[in-house]
């Protein structure tokens, strides 16, 4: 398949990329990887008459640990996010995470600003990033500002990112206790058909706080307040699984697809997410 043309532009800085996306407006696009944003333009899915790569930037391509939380640039690969062995140290469920993405391939030239700004709900960075509160800084015209990873996503492919806007930094909270990312998949290689993240804290045997978000199960990402709550205050019994499982099915939204039908999906949901509960509890 071959793409409609379009005009390619590689800007050295981030004020010649704003400038281009405002002067072509809704006609431009950022390109970080390419690896959804070159599938879609290709299967015409996507009309992007100006292509802004974002490739001849500097300084998007960091990953910062400091003792209070992380910063990590829109350019850094999910390869770098696995090789990061400090990054691995302070946050795994970031490494057990991207290693379910895609293939070694993907992974090389797929960026953690790309996954989490395009706004599929089958990426799994974005689901990640809710459960471990990150928020994510945006670029434009008028200068910075951030937005949570919670409140980001709107509908598919509909963020609260401005068409000006530029995403340049993910940034996250140091995570506490035990972590679990499970994903349920076709085959290597495959969106989720379920996922879920999972970071839990335990006081001796008790679960003193817990974050939960389910990937491509809706049309965004699903934090469930009332799955991570329904945890708090138990020892994560058989009751308290449970529990959980019946509000996170409250809060998705799946609909039928080539992986399944909807009780399908609500039952591999329900599967994955204890699955993540026990692992994140062991770890704890
Ligand atoms: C075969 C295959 C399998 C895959 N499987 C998975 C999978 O299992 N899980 C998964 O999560 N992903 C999967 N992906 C997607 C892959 O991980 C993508 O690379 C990733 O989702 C997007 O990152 P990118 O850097 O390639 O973004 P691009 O394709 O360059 O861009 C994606 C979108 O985000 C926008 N964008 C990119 N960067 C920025 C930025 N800094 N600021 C604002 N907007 C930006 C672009 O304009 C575009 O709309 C798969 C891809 C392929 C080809």
């Amino acid at each position: 398949m071959i793409p409609a043309a379009f005009e390619y532009y590689r800007p050295s800085d981030m004020a010649g990329v704003i400038a281009l996306l405002e002067e072509h407006g809704d006609d431009a696009r950022v390109m970080a990887g390419g690896h959804s944003l070159i599938p879609m333009m290709k299967l015409r899915m996507a009309d992007v008459p100006h292509l802004i790569d974002l490739q001849g930037l500097s300084g998007l391509s960091d990953i910062t640990v400091d003792t209070d939380s992380i910063r990590i640039g829109a350019l850094v690969t999910q390869t770098d996010i696995i090789r990061h062995e400090g990054l691995a140290a302070v946050a795994p469920i970031l490494r057990e995470t991207a290693l379910q993405i895609a293939d070694p391939q993907v992974r090389n030239m797929g960026t953690v600003g790309g996954n989490v700004a395009n706004g599929d709900p089958g990426n799994d960075m974005p689901g990640l990033m809710q459960c471990l509160n990150a928020s994510f800084t945006l670029v434009g015209p008028d200068g910075e500002r951030d937005v949570a990873a919670r409140a980001f996503y709107e509908a598919a492919y509909m963020t609260a990112r401005e068409d000006d806007e530029v995403l340049t930094t993910v940034s996250i909270p140091l995570p506490e206790g035990g972590y679990a990312y499970e994903k349920q998949k076709r085959k290597i290689g495959d969106y989720a058909t379920a996922a879920a993240a999972v970071q839990i804290t335990k006081t001796g045997e008790i679960c003193a706080a817990a974050s939960i978000a389910m990937t491509n199960l809706s049309d965004t990402p699903v934090f469930s307040e009332a799955a991570s709550m329904a945890l708090v205050g138990t020892s994560i019994d058989g009751t308290a699984l449970s529990a959980a499982v019946s509000a996170m099915l409250g809060d998705i939204d799946p609909t039928e697809d080539n992986r399944g039908p909807v009780a399908f999906k609500n039952h591999v949901a329900g599967v994955i997410l204890r699955r993540a509960i026990e692992r994140a509890w062991s770890r704890a």
